[in-house]
This record gives structure tokens, C-alpha cells and sequence, in this order.
């Protein structure tokens, strides 16, 4: 008796399983063993019933052997190997071929979509051996390079192909439109604002954390979801990491090369942020991967959240753990923060006047500090504008910049840098560590001892330096510019500043 190969996942990674089966006489009882969970011993009726369309009724005792049995096995990704094993055990399939086998059964034999068929395309790349799924999972698989894969709509059509009574049916060419965006909020319907524009289009264009601090109404949180419009489109290796991580929460592909954008609201748990469960799954963090995960109301979310999130900034990964084990997600997040300035919400605004007491505005101030506040580089207010100034912008017909226009930039800029960090494996400024800035990002003397003097006079760590170098060097490829210049770390340097923290 040979085994149908089929996977399980963990993690991001799909682990290979034999599914055995065995037909012997007496009464009829099915029997799986090997670690099942709940959701592998509910495929027992799933696949009687699709068996059932086939025209094929289940006798006798059958016993179903997942193996290796040490692995905790989960989900219904299991449905069509166990449904082919019981097939050829019934002798009406004589020859499986060698290939991978994943999808969930219907009761009417449809075959429906299952999470980790990219994880499980990786596998079968590797292996060289032919991948069979749900058509429902054909647009994901069809982005991965290399890979031999068909699907069917359901049980039939796949018995069909493999009895080579019908051709198997390769999966439809992947179509990647060179992401168009249309940006919504467009920076050209927000007014004024200058800096914080200028500040969003650094951040798009280095990948580098941003905190807007404003009153309510003054536009901080339409700035943060603006900046979804300007950033640059994921290179192949970015989209192929993106999509690993959805395929693992069974979610279909962005359209295009279009960059995540996940906002989280501070009533979500820690583990839909950082990711975990019983299946060990993504969270947030990992869904915002090489794109943005967006904190609105910063100073609402709990302490403990904000911790748990300062080692997934640092280091680009976060390790989910639970008795079971730990697995690693990446996180390569553009983190955005948006904060009031007070508890109140109104200090420093040019009409309402701010209610807090001295008190209250200090502690508030420390909520805006700590371990992820060191990991901001653009820490920007944003004002809100006075009736005059809002009328003033009117009678000049003065028009913003479009956001089209204002990520033309900052694809440049990410090209620029695409290239120069390229045989070290990095695609922006923003992720250069720390020796490599050493390295590559050196100052003329005039400008090396200007930095000094504001590292003293700011109290700036030798990674808060590393920081701004990194900031700088994003302005200069923002202008084109190859040389590092005192005006762009003075850039930089304002930024830190900014927020009046
Ligand atoms: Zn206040």
C-alpha cells in the first residue's frame, strides 16, 4: 500500500504527510490516526459524502494512517489526499501519480479553498514533483515561479485527469498589472500641511516610521491613509513574501504589486497584532509586511501591546510561540503612529483651547515615549489650521500636488535605493543595519562634526545617529543627490524634533 502525498502546515512552511489507507471486511467504521485535529476527523463525512457523488459508497472497516505521527496535523487540507487514498483502496484509481495533493472537500464534491497553497507550491518546487489544487487557490500558486501545478473544480474532474481520461488543467497565467493606484485620500485634497506632506513622502520613500501628532479635524489621520497612494510597487521577491503570508491565513493576493496597508484599532488583542492561536497563524504585523501597519489613537492602545511590538520593529521577524512550539513571521513594517497632543486633545490648537492641567499634559507626554518612540524617525505635529489660513489656501487657488505625481518621486528614490543595496540583499534605506551604515553612508568632515554637535545637544544614541543617516540619505535620494550633505541630515535632524515631545 502506497501513500497519497499531502501537507500540513506550521507556520509559513508546509510539512509533507503520507495518508495511508487501508480497506479490510466487517462493519463499516472509518478510523484516522496519526495526530488528527478536530478538523481532520470532521474530513471523515466530508469525504464519505463526496465519495458518494462520485458514485462510490464507503464499506467495511477503513483505516486512514497520517503520517509522521509526531506532527500535529491541522485543517482540511488533508480532504483530497484521504478521498484518493480511499479511492485507490477501493481499487476504483489504479495509479496516483507522484504529485502533492491539497483541498478541502464539499459534501457535493466541489473542491474549495484551502490556506497555504503557496507554502505548499514551495514544497513541491522543491521536491520537482507536481502540485494538484482547488481551482479556488489557482491565483496565488499561478504568482510562484518554477512550480508544476493543475487544479479542478472538484473531485470528479481531478480523478478524471489522474485516471488520464481528461488533461490536467494547468493553472491560468499570472497576470501582475504594474500596480496603477488610485489614491484615495489624494494628498491633492488635503490642504496645507506642508511639512507632514513632506514628512509622508520620506516615509514612503525610505520605509521609514512615522508619528503625526495633531488635534482632532487637524488631518493627521487622512495624511496616514494618503500615504497608501504613494508608495512604491513590491519588487518580486517583496510580492512573493507578501503573498507567503496570506496564503498562510488562506487570503487571496493584493491586486498588483500594491503594498499592504493594515489598520489596527487599540481594542484588537495582542494576538490578532503579533499573531499566535492554536495554529501559531500571522498576525497584523505580518499581514503589514513590507508595506504599512497604521496605529491610529496611539496613546489609546495598551502598554503591553506597544511592547510586544517593539522586537517585530527592531528586527524585521517576530517568533510566535505557544506550547506547541514557535514559528517566525516576517514583519517589515512601515509603522505609522497618529496621537493627540494632550488627553484632551486640543493642545496647541489655534481655536479650542486645550482643558488639561500641567499634570495631565506631563503624563501624557510619557505615553508618547518609550521603546517604540526611539524607533520613530519622523516625528512630525501637525497643526491644525486656523479658519484664516484654511481661507487664505482658497482665495489663492493654490492646488496641492497630486499624489500621483508625488509618488513618482518616491519610486525613484526606492529605485535608487534598490540598486545601491542590492548585493547586500536590501531593498530600502530604512532596513540598512547598523555596520552597513557605518560603512556606506560616511559624511565629509564639515557635516560629520555638525551631526556630532546635534547627537550632544539632542541626546542622540549611536543608533539615534544611524537613524537620522538613514533618514538623510533617503532626502538625498528623494532629490537625487549622490553625496550625503550637511543640508540633508539638518533634514533629518528637524524630524526627530518635531512632535514638541
Ligand atoms: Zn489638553
Amino acid at each position: 500500500m502506497s501513500g497519497i502525498p499531502g501537507v500540513t502546515l506550521r507556520g509559513m512552511e508546509a510539512i509533507p504527510v503520507e495518508v495511508e489507507v487501508e480497506i479490510t471486511g466487517g462493519l463499516f467504521a472509518v478510523n484516522i490516526v496519526g495526530m488528527p485535529d478536530t478538523a481532520v476527523r470532521e474530513s471523515k463525512e466530508r469525504v464519505r459524502s463526496a465519495l458518494k457523488s462520485l458514485g462510490l459508497n464507503l464499506k467495511g472497516r477503513i483505516s486512514v494512517n497520517l503520517a509522521p505521527a509526531d506532527i500535529p496535523k491541522e485543517g482540511a487540507l488533508l480532504d483530497l489526499p484521504i478521498a484518493l487514498g480511499m479511492i485507490s483502496a477501493m481499487g476504483a484509481l489504479k495509479q496516483c501519480p507522484k504529485a502533492l495533493y491539497m483541498g478541502e472537500l464539499a459534501l457535493d464534491g466541489r473542491l474549495r479553498r484551502v490556506r497555504g497553497a503557496v507554502p505548499a507550491a514551495f514544497l513541491a518546487r522543491q521536491k520537482n514533483i507536481p502540485l494538484y489544487i482547488p481551482s479556488e487557490n489557482a491565483e496565488e500558486v499561478a504568482l510562484v515561479q518554477g512550480v508544476e501545478a493543475y487544479c479542478a473544480d472538484n473531485l470528479s474532474e481531478l480523478v478524471m485527469m489522474l485516471k488520464g481520461e481528461e488533461k490536467p488543467r494547468p493553472l491560468p497565467p499570472a497576470y501582475i498589472p504594474e500596480a496603477k493606484i488610485n489614491a484615495d485620500p489624494d494628498f491633492a485634497d488635503i490642504k496645507g500641511q506642508m511639512q507632514a506632506k513632506r514628512a509622508a513622502e520620506i516615509a514612503a520613500a525610505g520605509h521609514h516610521n512615522l508619528l503625526l501628532v495633531g488635534s482632532p479635524g487637524s488631518g493627521k489621520t487622512l495624511i496616514a491613509k494618503a500615504i497608501a497612494g504613494i508608495l512604491p510597487p513590491l519588487t518580486d521577491d517583496e510580492l512573493v513574501e507578501t503573498l507567503l503570508v496570506r496564503s498562510t491565513l488562506g487570503m487571496k493576493p493584493e491586486p498588483g504589486r500594491t503594498r499592504p496597508f493594515r489598520t489596527v484599532h487599540f481594542t484588537a488583542s495582542t494576538v490578532s497584532i503579533c499573531g499566535g492561536g492554536f495554529d501559531l497563524r500571522p498576525g497584523e504585523v505580518s499581514l503589514a509586511h513590507r508595506g504599512v501597519l497604521f496605529l491610529d489613537e496611539y496613546t489609546e492602545f495598551h502598554r503591553d501591546l506597544t511592547e510586544s511590538l517593539r522586537a517585530p520593529i527592531e528586527d524585521g521577524q517576530i517568533v510566535v510561540s505557544r506550547a506547541s512550539g514557535s514559528v517566525t513571521y516576517p514583519s517589515r513594517v512601515l509603522l505609522i503612529l497618529a496621537a493627540n497632543p494632550c488627553a484632551c486633545g486640543y493642545l496647541g490648537d489655534p481655536v479650542t483651547p486645550c482643558k488639561c492641567s500641567q499634570y495631565e499634559i506631563e503624563r501624557y507626554k510619557r505615553k508618547l515615549s518609550g521603546p517604540i518612540m526611539d524607533r520613530i524617525d519622523l516625528q512630525i505635529a501637525v497643526p491644525k489650521l486656523t479658519p484664516e489660513e484654511l481661507l487664505s489656501l482658497d482665495n489663492k487657488g493654490m492646488s496641492s500636488e497630486p499624489s500621483a505625481s508625488i509618488r513618482k518621486r518616491v519610486i525613484n528614490a526606492r529605485n535608487i535605493q534598490i540598486e545601491r543595496w542590492k548585493e547586500y540583499g536590501y531593498t530600502c534605506n530604512a532596513e540598512i543595519p547598523e555596520k552597513l551604515v557605518k560603512r556606506c553612508l560616511t559624511l565629509d568632515d564639515d557635516t560629520r562634526s555638525f551631526l556630532a554637535k546635534a547627537a550632544a545637544r539632542f541626546n542622540l544614541s549611536g543608533r539615534g545617529m544611524s537613524r537620522v543617516l538613514k533618514v538623510s540619505r533617503t532626502i538625498a535620494d528623494l532629490a537625487g543627490d549622490e553625496d550625503l550633505q550637511k543640508k540633508h541630515v539638518a533634514e533629518a535632524l528637524n524630524y526627530r524634533q518635531q512632535s514638541g515631545r
